[in-house]
Order: C-alpha cells, then sequence, then structure tokens
C-alpha cells in the first residue's frame, strides 16, 4: 500500500558538471513513478538546472536543507519560497550532520516541517540515535521524542504526507548497517508512535525510510522489512549505476 521512496543524499559533494551527467544517466532508467518515488537530495547550487534536466522523467530533486522563513535578512539561508519556485518537491530536514556541525534542534526541525508543508515541498525528515545511545537502552526513547517534536502541531494529512528517516547514526558512513531486524524494530515503534500520536491512518500511511551505509547489496533485505518503505543512501547514491540498482530495488 505503501510506495517505497528511494533517495540519494548527495552530501556537499560533485560539481554542477558531474551531477548534470548524473541527471542525465539516471533518469531514463529508474522505475516508473507509479512503482516507487526515486529522489536526488542536491545542494543548493544544482537545483535549478538539475530540476530542469529531470523534467518529464521520474526523479525528482529534493534539497538538503531549507531556512523556515519566507524571506527576510537571514544571509547565508535558502527559503521554501525559493525552493517550491524552482520546481523542488522534497526536504531533507534534521540530518544528523546539520543537528551536529550546524545547531540544528527538533525546534527548528518542527518549524521547518511547518513551513515545507506551507509551501508544498515533502519533508524528509530524519531521525536516529548515537552510538552511546543504543548502548545504553536509549534508542527507542530518543527516536520518539525526536519523531513527537518534529511532526508537533502538523494536521493528520501532514502527517500522512511526512516521510521520515530513520538514520542510526553509528551506521551512517561507517558502512555498519544496522541489522535489517535492528532498523525494522525502530522503524515499528516510530510507526506506533506516530499512530499514538496522530491516528492509526496516519501511521498506516507514513513512510518511513532507513538510512545508514545502505547500498545496491543490502537494500533489498532492508526494504524486506515490514516497516522499511525506502532508503536515505549517501554513499552509494553518488554513482549513476549504484543509484539506480538502488532505485530499482525500491
Ligand atoms: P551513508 O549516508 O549512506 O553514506 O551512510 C546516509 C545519510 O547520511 O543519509
Amino acid at each position: 500500500m505503501r510506495k517505497n521512496v528511494i533517495a540519494g543524499n548527495w552530501k556537499m559533494n560533485k560539481v554542477l558538471s558531474e551531477a548534470e551527467q548524473f541527471v542525465e544517466e539516471t533518469k531514463t532508467r529508474i522505475p516508473s513513478e507509479e512503482k516507487a518515488e526515486s529522489i536526488v537530495c542536491a545542494p543548493f547550487p544544482f537545483l535549478p538546472v538539475l530540476v530542469e534536466k529531470a523534467k518529464g522523467s521520474d526523479l525528482k530533486v529534493a534539497a538538503q536543507n531549507m531556512h523556515y522563513e519566507d524571506n527576510g535578512a537571514f544571509t547565508g539561508e535558502v527559503s521554501p519560497v525559493m525552493l517550491k519556485d524552482l520546481g523542488v518537491t522534497h526536504v531533507v530536514l534534521g540530518h544528523s550532520e546539520r543537528r551536529e556541525y550546524f545547531a540544528e534542534t527538533d525546534e527548528t526541525v518542527n518549524k521547518k516541517a511547518h513551513a515545507a508543508f506551507n509551501h508544498n515541498l515533502t519533508p524528509i525528515i530524519c531521525v536516529g540515535e548515537t552510538l552511546e545511545q543504543r548502548e545504553n537502552n536509549e534508542t527507542m526513547n530518543h527516536v520518539e521524542a525526536q519523531v513527537k517534536q518534529a511532526l508537533s502541531g502538523l494536521t493528520e494529512e501532514q502527517v500522512k504526507a511526512s516521510i521520515i528517516a530513520y538514520e542510526p547514526i553509528w551506521a551512517i558512513g561507517t558502512g555498519k548497517t544496522a541489522t535489517s531486524e535492528q532498523a525494522n524494530e525502530v522503524c515499528t515503534h516510530i510507526r506506533n508512535v506516530v499512530k499514538q500520536f496522530s491516528s492509526e491512518e496516519a501511521g498506516e500511511a507514513i513512510r518511513l525510510q532507513y538510512g545508514g551505509s545502505v547500498k545496491p547489496a543490502n537494500v533489498d533485505e532492508l526494504l524486506s522489512q515490514s516497516d522499511i518503505d525506502g532508503a536515505l543512501v549517501g554513499g552509494a547514491s553518488l554513482e549513476a549505476d549504484s543509484f539506480v540498482q538502488l532505485a530499482e530495488a525500491g
């Protein structure tokens, strides 16, 4: 019932010519939108060109962050109005790297989620625990708190349309993937939290991605789990062939 969503998070990689070539090489090879959603999350300067290049294909283009205000004196920031105007469809919010290095908090993630929906952008909201939290058995409580704060004040329809990426921080870029059971256990918990927090229907509808060292070799196993509806992929999304294989798994 839930459509899988595969998103490649390039982070701060590539230059424009490489990004254009990637879209050229992938846009006709990804599955149709009816089957699964395929998204590239690109750095801001590439967005207008990539949206133009992806037009008419099933590839969607996302931003990796944004500010929550529509406009004003916020030097260096990019607004949801700007992203929408370019034709961007999704935006990653609260990635652990932004929380760690750029002071992103649950409160700003929540403001950004509201701002995204105010401008018809779909948020991909990232949550996840540190290794220390996992070892101290704090994973479920931590992720639950992040999810509740991120979704606070959203309507049921908005919750249904949201995408949450569960990304254990210890698995990001480390080559250490959570086992599919570990990943699913947390995703099941997130779905139950959303059911209680919003509604049964919202919990059934919201899509949950796993992220953290996903690659073509482990994506099928992860996606076969009951509560995992996609993947947010960093390193393995940089090569066109690898991204296409991941997208096909969706
Ligand atoms: P990774 O990154 O696939 O390189 O582990 C995932 C992410 O940070 O979204």
